[in-house]
């Protein structure tokens, strides 16, 4: 399922998987240091840049990886408030990453809080009826090192923004695992891609600012409950009672509340941490008052804050978010509880969301030159 280029992308590996890598071909273990410390602190667009590495070494690693497994292929901001990245991979694949400058309120744009919303997979298998990225079926795995490199792009976007100072990873707030693709699909990639992002030698950024949001995939939960990495979940639940949910998740089917819940809770118990449950609340398919009051009580029962966000359309689908009014009558319920609840409304906000649709425009307008 992952693609296999000629040659593995170097951002891919961690620091016992280069160091392996270098000595059983005779280098030593400390260039595996130096290798990483020019990957992401010096951010170098090309081998001949290690200037501190010996030529046979900087040839053999030229031989043998990658250093740019995502070439950039258009840019779209939009009311400086987003700006989406599309990229292209080795087999012309396409991915999107999202930066989201979010205005706090009553504080100027230089000190919005700033996301970032990474893909794991090209297309989702899960097949959610309302999600773009859904729409066309799982063409593939991302591997751990197009998954890093996704955040080189990023600040490499950063960058041009900002010319004469360089960006740094860790002047953003957030990192969200909400792009295309469900991330428990792919989970050794995605372990080993955030093992990559948090480590010192890596890219050293904050497992608690990192947020991994999954349609359920039980055993997946349970196991990343185990993990030592200390990531926050969040749980795309959208259905409140099986029967709504099934509607629109193919993937409660497989794993119903009942089961899912629990896994949850056992995240939520093991890693002492408060799971967000989203909930994007579509007209007439899951935002009546009775679901408010269930999904009230499963976030009451759980510990968990509440992500409401209204559907963002999608073209040829027809699903549509209820009036704003609406909206805050399904809010007051859960607020009204005291559950920890927001109701999402500024338009940078809408991330997650837009993510994958810019890439099904693109593949869909290249379709016919691909296939001639
Ligand atoms: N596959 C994972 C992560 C990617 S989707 C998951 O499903 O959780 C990230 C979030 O965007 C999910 O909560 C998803 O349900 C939501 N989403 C997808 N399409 C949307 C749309 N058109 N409007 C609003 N949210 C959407
Ligand atoms: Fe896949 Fe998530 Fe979209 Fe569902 S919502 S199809 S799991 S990306």
């Amino acid at each position: 399922m992952t693609f296999m280029p000629a040659k593995p992308a170097i951002h891919g590996e961690t620091l016992d998987t280069l160091t392996a890598r270098l000595t059983a071909d005779g280098h030593p273990a400390f260039r595996a240091r130096q290798v990483l410390e020019w990957l992401y602190k010096k951010r170098v667009r090309s081998w001949a840049e290690m200037s501190n590495l010996p030529r046979p070494l900087r040839d053999w690693l030229a031989a043998t990886f990658e250093l740019d497994p995502t070439a950039l292929v258009l840019s779209r901001q939009s009311e400086d408030v987003t700006d989406k990245l599309l990229l292209e991979l080795g087999d012309r694949s396409l991915i999107e990453t999202v930066i989201i400058r979010a205005p706090q309120l009553g504080v100027g744009q230089e000190n919005s809080r700033k996301t970032i919303c990474i893909s794991t997979q090209v297309g989702c298998a899960m097949g959610c009826r309302f999600c773009a990225s859904g729409l066309e079926g799982l063409k593939r795995n991302l591997s751990a090192g197009e998954i890093v490199h996704q955040l080189i792009q990023v600040c490499r976007q950063e960058d041009s923004r900002t010319p004469r100072a360089r960006a740094e990873l860790a002047s953003f707030d957030n990192l969200v695992v909400m792009g295309m693709g469900e991330p428990l699909h792919n989970y050794d990639a995605i372990i080993r891609a955030l093992t990559i992002l948090n480590a010192p030698w890596g890219l050293g950024f904050g497992a608690r600012r990192i947020t991994l949001s999954t349609s359920g995939l039980v055993p997946r939960i349970r196991q990343l409950a185990d993990e030592p990495l200390g990531i926050r979940l969040a749980i795309s639940l959208h259905g409140a009672t099986d029967e709504v949910r099934e509607q629109i998740m193919p993937v409660n089917r497989r794993w119903p509340l009942r089961e899912l819940i629990p896994a949850v809770r056992e995240f939520s118990e093991k890693q002492g941490r408060m799971v967000t449950l989203e909930f994007i609340l579509i007209e007439d398919v899951n935002d009546s008052l009775t679901q408010a009051e269930k999904l009230r009580d499963l976030a009451a029962d759980l510990h968990a804050h509440v992500n409401l966000i209204p559907y963002n359309t999608v073209d040829g689908l027809p699903w549509k978010r209820p009036s704003v009014l609406r909206q805050e009558k399904f809010a007051r319920v859960l607020a009204d509880a005291r559950v920890s609840v927001t109701l999402r409304r500024e338009k940078g906000h809408d991330i997650a969301a837009a993510c994958g649709q810019l890439r099904l425009k693109t593949e869909r307008q290249r379709e016919p030159s691909t296939t001639a």
